[in-house]
């Protein structure tokens, strides 16, 4: 249950395996509230001390090969990161060592260097800059509508509207929509609703309303946008990340702070409060920002644990939870899903 990219990274997984799979969503497939309807999300192999998060990278790197392989649409653009810090954040020597345990490059870039190669940016004050390679930018939107075309054409049955109200955790039942449905097992990828369908991972699994704004350059910065890196500002306070525009996509701001607050059935619509923050971050992040133009400030949701390890585990005999808790969750889906069809096959 579920059509975001877990849900989906799941039927995806167990079709290749030969089984016969069912997917509801309450809304439609794929369902643009969902955290995994998106124009752009961020992929890369450095996580600053999280070390767990970049030991999975080569292999999330190589799941989503098949998958774009069995989709026929590589929706992902490779890029240089561009992480900066304006004092010691202690993220970038341990993503440096990560990325030189997996051999993947970087290079440093000194204030001036720094300064001359990203005019967009405002580089004062910045303390270390580095490049990093092994990173890019997935197109969410375009993967799940040709995920849902495929495996539409794979047989998988997609019940949208379809809300799921009651899940046998030891019966593989599911009532959904008012019908009673019966299967061997039920993967649960209810994203940031989990909690009213499993009222027992209330506290651990917090719903977390994060805010983005999509951003209009000033026409003269257009040209030098289209060929900007993504950008990790990693100071405490301005904590954001920029991606910038692409075919079909437009320059977004984002906070990764968690807000660890929100219910994801309220308006989508970011208020001025919230959105200040980012504002105040783009100030300090871009050079000329007061001549951006806001085109949208929107709010969506990912759960969060305490400490940002994502949760895979069974949830009775005949049912998997599979719960994406940080905002890495859509890189690693594939894997996340691969994880959680494991734990069904050892089940059934
Ligand atoms: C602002 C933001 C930025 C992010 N940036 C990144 C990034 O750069 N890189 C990255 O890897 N990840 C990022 N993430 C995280 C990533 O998008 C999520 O972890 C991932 O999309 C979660 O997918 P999901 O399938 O678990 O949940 P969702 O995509 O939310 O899907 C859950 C689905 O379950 C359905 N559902 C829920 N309850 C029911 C029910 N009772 N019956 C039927 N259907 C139900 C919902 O309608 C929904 O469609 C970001 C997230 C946000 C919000």
């Amino acid at each position: 249950m579920g059509g975001g990219i877990n849900g989906l990274a799941s039927a995806w997984t167990l079709v290749r395996k030969g089984y016969r799979v069912s997917l509801f969503d309450q809304g439609p497939i794929p369902n643009p509230v969902a955290s995994s309807f998106d124009e752009h999300r961020i992929t890369r192999h450095a996580y600053g001390p999280m070390h767990a998060y970049a030991e999975r990278m080569p292999q999330a790197f190589a799941l989503w090969d098949q998958l774009f392989d069995d989709i026929g649409a590589r929706h992902l653009e490779a890029m240089p990161m561009i992480a900066f810090e304006r004092e010691d954040t202690g993220w970038i020597g341990p993503s440096l060592d990560d990325l030189g345990a997996m051999g993947v490059g970087w290079r440093e870039l000194d204030p001036a260097q720094f300064s001359a190669e990203h005019p967009l940016i405002r580089t004062d004050g910045v303390t270390r800059a580095v490049e990093l390679s092994g990173s890019g930018m997935l197109f969410p939107s375009r993967i799940v509508t040709d995920l849902v075309v495929h495996l539409a054409a794979q047989g998988v049955r997609f019940y949208p509207h379809t809300k799921v109200e009651e899940i046998g955790f030891e019966t593989g039942r599911v009532r959904a929509g008012g019908m009673v449905h019966v299967g061997d097992h039920v993967i649960i990828a209810a994203g940031a609703w989990v909690n009213n369908l499993l009222p027992d991972t209330t506290g651990e699994l917090v719903p977390s309303r994060q805010t983005v704004v999509f951003l209009a350059p000033p026409p003269e910065l257009a040209a030098l946008w289209s060929r900007a890196p993504i950008y990790l500002d990693l100071d405490a306070e301005t904590g954001t990340y920029v991606l910038p525009p692409r075919p079909g996509t437009r320059l977004k701001i984002g906070d990764h702070r968690f807000s660890r607050t929100g219910d994801p059935d309220a308006p989508r619509i970011a208020s001025e409060d919230e959105v200040a923050n980012l504002i105040k971050a783009g100030h300090l992040a871009f050079t000329d920002f007061e001549r951006y133009t806001v085109l949208e400030r929107k709010a969506c949701y990912y759960t969060v644990t305490e400490d940002e390890h994502f949760v895979i585990r069974p949830a009775g005999s005949r049912a998997t939870l599979l719960s994406a808790c940080s905002g890495h969750g859509f890189k690693l889906a594939p894997q996340s899903a691969a994880e959680a069809v494991a734990l069904v096959e050892r089940a059934l």
